[in-house]
């Protein structure tokens, strides 16, 4: 069996004494695309902010592609990684919020290709090569001189996209990508995101998009209270959820 790209194995993650997850497990595969959806405060932003080790979790252990995060094994002694050998392990992982962050004094292509030449020290010219693919891929080849100001909020979010593909990541995390936009402008943003799946791209999509659960996940993964209460086929999930919570969940989008 190929390795999956995310092992997570009963992660528990608490604030002082709040207790945000409760035993979290979820493996993802290669090429798998599974969203997230679960009530405000269910702890699915901080579950995705687990896998990148912006927190640290007290209990379990979460791997990506293989690697522990945040962590090495030393014989029988699990040592915490240095910040450098962290910032290594992120590499791995694109991340796309529910707000755009892009640099508002750079053009497009320079939010793009900036992590690739400052941080991952790839030349200019193939950054630059590789950031018109992408701009093309999420359709925006032509606003590359462009400053974010002059883009909609859907564009400004799929160069986001593009920036956050620009590493090359193995998984791409989204946390509530279309929540911020006008309603007119979800779609672009989601059509970009069902390509991306389509194209086979590992990804964990937290949404409230139905819609796109509905036609773009392979697994549909439940959380309430710090814990999956409920997962499957969109098809199984969405059309027949078992759980009263699932079922109460997505009664308010029927
Ligand atoms: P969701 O993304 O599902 O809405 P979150 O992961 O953002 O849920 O939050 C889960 C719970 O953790 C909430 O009760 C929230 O208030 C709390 N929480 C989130 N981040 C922090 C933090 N940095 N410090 C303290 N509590 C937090
Ligand atoms: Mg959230």
């Amino acid at each position: 069996m190929t390795q999956p790209i995310v092992q997570a194995r009963n992660v528990h993650k608490a604030y002082d004494q709040l207790e945000v997850l409760k035993g979290i497990d979820l493996d993802v595969a290669p090429g798998e695309v599974v969203v997230m959806l679960g009530p405000s405060g269910s702890g699915k932003s901080t579950f995705l902010r687990c896998i990148n080790h912006l927190e640290s979790i007290q209990q379990g252990a979460i791997l990506v592609d293989g690697e522990q995060m945040g962590y090495r094994l030393q014989g029988d002694k699990l040592l915490k990684l240095s910040e450098n050998a962290i910032a290594r392990q992120r590499r791995k992982i694109g991340m796309v919020f529910q707000s755009f962050n892009l640099y508002p004094h750079m053009t497009v292509l320079q939010n793009i290709i900036e992590a690739p030449v400052g941080i991952h020290g790839e030349s200019r010219a193939d950054a630059t090569a590789h950031a018109m693919q992408l701009l093309n891929r999420v359709g925006l080849a032509d606003k590359a001189p462009a400053y974010p100001r002059q883009l909609s909020g859907g564009q400004q979010q799929r160069v986001a996209i593009a920036r956050a593909l620009a590493i090359r990541p193995k998984l791409m995390l989204f946390d509530e990508p279309t929540s911020a936009l006008d309603p007119e402008l979800v779609g672009e943003v989601l059509a970009t995101m069902r390509d991306l799946a389509a194209q086979g791209l590992t990804m964990i999509v937290v949404t409230h998009e139905i819609g796109f659960a509905r036609e773009a996940a392979d697994r549909v993964v439940f959380m309430d209270g710090g814990v999956v209460v409920e997962q499957g086929r969109p098809g199984d999930v969405l059309v027949n959820p078992r759980h009263p919570r699932t079922q109460a969940f997505l009664s308010r989008f029927i």
